[in-house]
């Protein structure tokens, strides 16, 4: 396509070119609206992204018992620049005839960076009405916002919900009405899960306590490899470098930073592939070290695959 074609195509003037140079609202477009599909073993997995919280300023967020030189430094040490997107990357698991979704997003209305996974299933020919059963990780908004579509009716109205025992009991105690009214909408079509327990013969559940009271990890497993699900045990590279910095987000910090280490020295000792929800997009990859200190190192393919071999 020459410039003349070009312009006639996207009915802009000769002057309006140069603004074609990748801008930043190009860019964060191509972010927002991303689903990958792999193949794993038997199943098929997709991860779609639910959008994107951006700010301007994660410190104290980030790092609430730091100094701001402290975080400035591991925040360079990461490559991270600022203001800094916190992703959303929710899984989803084809098996037979089962359709497994990793929690739900922030669900619609909720701000215009977040709230794209019905959206983003759509476009990958996955309306909601096929979903059969929905794992929630723990149950704060941003992962079970989407349960509900805004005018309260189910966004996904074939499906089944599990969910630890600890964490809904947590909840219900709370007092924060709109998660104690979405819990209450699910108690009919839910079933408890706890550590160790074997779902779909294929999904295995790790307590993994301290960013909430029942927090949950999963582990995927295929022909003896793993795939394992974190969550949010880690919601930045910077808490994988370091662990102990926490986010002001965990209920329990100091449980949250043990658990955090934890599942991060098996994931780096093991080569574990993780997933995790709020890395940036897609937020698949592994645990590597540099200069004694972890790394998340992002899983690479090629962009132009219609499906990854995992
Ligand atoms: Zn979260």
């Amino acid at each position: 396509m020459n410039r003349r074609e070009l312009l006639k195509t996207i009915g802009l003037s000769s002057i309006a070119l140069p603004l074609l140079s990748a801008t930043s609202e190009f860019t964060a477009k191509a972010i927002q609206s991303t689903a990958l599909n792999f193949k794993f073993g038997e199943l098929e997995l997709f991860l779609f992204s639910d959008g994107a919280n951006v700010l301007k300023e994660p410190f104290p967020l980030i790092a609430p018992n730091k100094t701001e030189k402290d975080y400035l430094n591991a925040r360079k040490e990461c490559y991270l620049d600022q203001p800094m997107a916190f992703s959303l990357n929710i899984l989803l698991i084809k098996k037979d005839e089962k359709y497994i979704l990793f929690d739900t997003g922030n669900g619609l209305g909720k701000n215009e960076n977040v709230g794209k996974l019905l959206e983003q299933m759509q476009a990958s020919n996955i309306p909601a009405n096929l979903i059969t059963d929905i794992i929630l990780t723990h149950a704060h908004g941003d992962h079970i916002g989407g349960i509900l579509l805004p005018d309260g009716n189910f966004a996904f109205k074939n499906a089944n919900y599990y969910i630890g025992q600890k964490e809904f009991d947590f909840w219900m105690k709370e007092n924060n009405e709109s998660t104690k009214n979405i819990l209450n909408k699910i108690q009919t079509k839910l079933t408890f899960i706890k550590q160790s327990d074997i779902l779909f013969d294929c999904i295995k559940v790790e307590e993994t306590i301290g960013h909430t009271p029942g927090h949950l990890a999963f582990e995927i497993t295929q022909n003896g490899k793993i795939l394992k699900h974190i969550a949010d045990v880690v919601h930045s590279p910077i808490l994988i470098r370091y662990p102990e910095y926490g986010i002001k987000y965990d209920r329990d910090f100091e449980t949250a930073v043990t658990t955090r280490k934890k599942v991060l020295e098996e994931a780096y000792q093991k080569r574990q592939l993780l997933v995790a929800m709020h890395l940036p997009w897609p937020g698949i990859g592994y645990i590597g070290k540099r200069d004694n200190k972890y790394d998340w190192i992002p899983l690479s393919f090629a962009s132009n695959l219609k499906q990854i071999e995992l």
